[in-house]
């Protein structure tokens, strides 16, 4: 079944076997992040609200849970965009938890975490995965491009405050920009924060999908090696291991257009998907290069397809 707001499951370099849930229109942000995988942020906004019917999201939930039962390693919250400006977020994740038994993970810029509804929509969450590519102000406005009522002070504290009073587990992630935020003084600085706020983990990320800005680089390695150092971070550098579910060939196109909307695939994944469901493989690739919907990235050698943003 094709479904409106709920992917995958899709392979995560963190959670292994994720059931996606997309709360929000194709790239509502309150950030624009150079390094975004889904372009440039057109709806900039810092207003939470109910973009989708809850219900609806839910019973998708439950709906794909049920065609999964033993394919799910998280059903994880994310977003073509901020997934904490979904109003409902608490009820989901709450009805959620209640009504499949498996375990939610949120992956959000952390950036609404100072509002004190947030952090208790989140509470209950067994993972979330908050990023933090600055160690002050002005890296932060270079590089996450925040809307102008967000302040770093602010949202570095909302995740101090957070930490203190989870149930789960806190994952935060730092995204590296070659030249941006990988000196050593600035890794020092995102360090010094971290070791107020506490996180169980720190991963250390590089923008290995296409960035939204063609001037983002990857750092060197040793940059990367220094910041695993200074951060006590894993890396994860590399792509993302594993298959991507899906079970009905004859969905398979309208399948991997889903996928292509949240995250960008590679044609090598659509390749062995097609193979796995005895699909023509070159029919499906050729298709997708043909699709005036789908934008074509060639970033580091590989081609990406991207669905383009759709308005709701
Ligand atoms: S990377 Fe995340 S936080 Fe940054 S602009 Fe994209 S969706 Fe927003």
């Amino acid at each position: 079944m094709v479904y409106k707001y709920v992917y995958g499951p899709v392979p995560s370099r963190r959670l292994g076997r994720s059931l996606g849930v997309s709360l929000i229109p194709s790239k509502t942000c309150n950030y624009s992040c150079v390094y975004c995988q889904l372009g440039r942020t057109d709806h900039m906004t810092n207003t939470r609200q109910d973009f989708f019917d809850p219900k609806e999201i839910l019973s998708e939930i439950t709906n794909a849970v049920k065609e999964n039962p033993d394919g799910i390693d998280y059903i994880t919250f994310v977003g073509e965009g901020e997934p904490t400006l979904c109003k409902s977020m608490g009820y989901l994740i709450r009805e959620t938890k209640s009504r499949t038994n498996l375990p939610v993970a949120v992956i959000t810029n952390g950036s609404l975490l100072y509002e004190s509804s947030v952090r208790d929509a989140l509470v209950n969450a067994d993972i979330v995965l908050p990023s933090l590519d600055a160690g002050d102000e002005e890296t932060f406005l270079k590089i996450n491009r925040p809307h102008k009522k967000l302040n770093f002070w602010a949202v570095v504290n909302g995740l101090k405050e957070f930490s203190k009073m989870r149930s789960g587990k806190l994952w935060v992630e730092v995204m590296l920009v070659k030249g941006l935020n990988d000196s050593e003084g600035e890794l020092e600085k995102i360090a010094k924060i971290l070791e107020d706020v506490k996180p169980d983990r720190v991963y250390v990320n590089v923008p290995i999908r296409p960035p939204a800005e063609s001037w983002v680089m990857i750092p060197d390695e040793d940059a990367i090696v220094k910041a695993h150092e200074i951060l006590h971070g894993y890396i994860i550098a590399e792509y993302e291991e594993g298959d991507f579910h899906i079970e009905n060939s004859s969905q398979l196109y309208d399948e991997i257009l889903k996928i292509c909307e949240r995250h960008p695939m590679r044609e090598e994944q659509i390749r062995n998907l097609a193979k796995k469901l005895n699909v023509n493989a070159d029919e499906i690739v050729v298709k997708i290069k043909n699709d005036s919907d789908v934008k074509i990235i060639q970033y580091r050698g590989k081609s990406f397809f991207v669905v383009k943003p759709k308005r709701v």
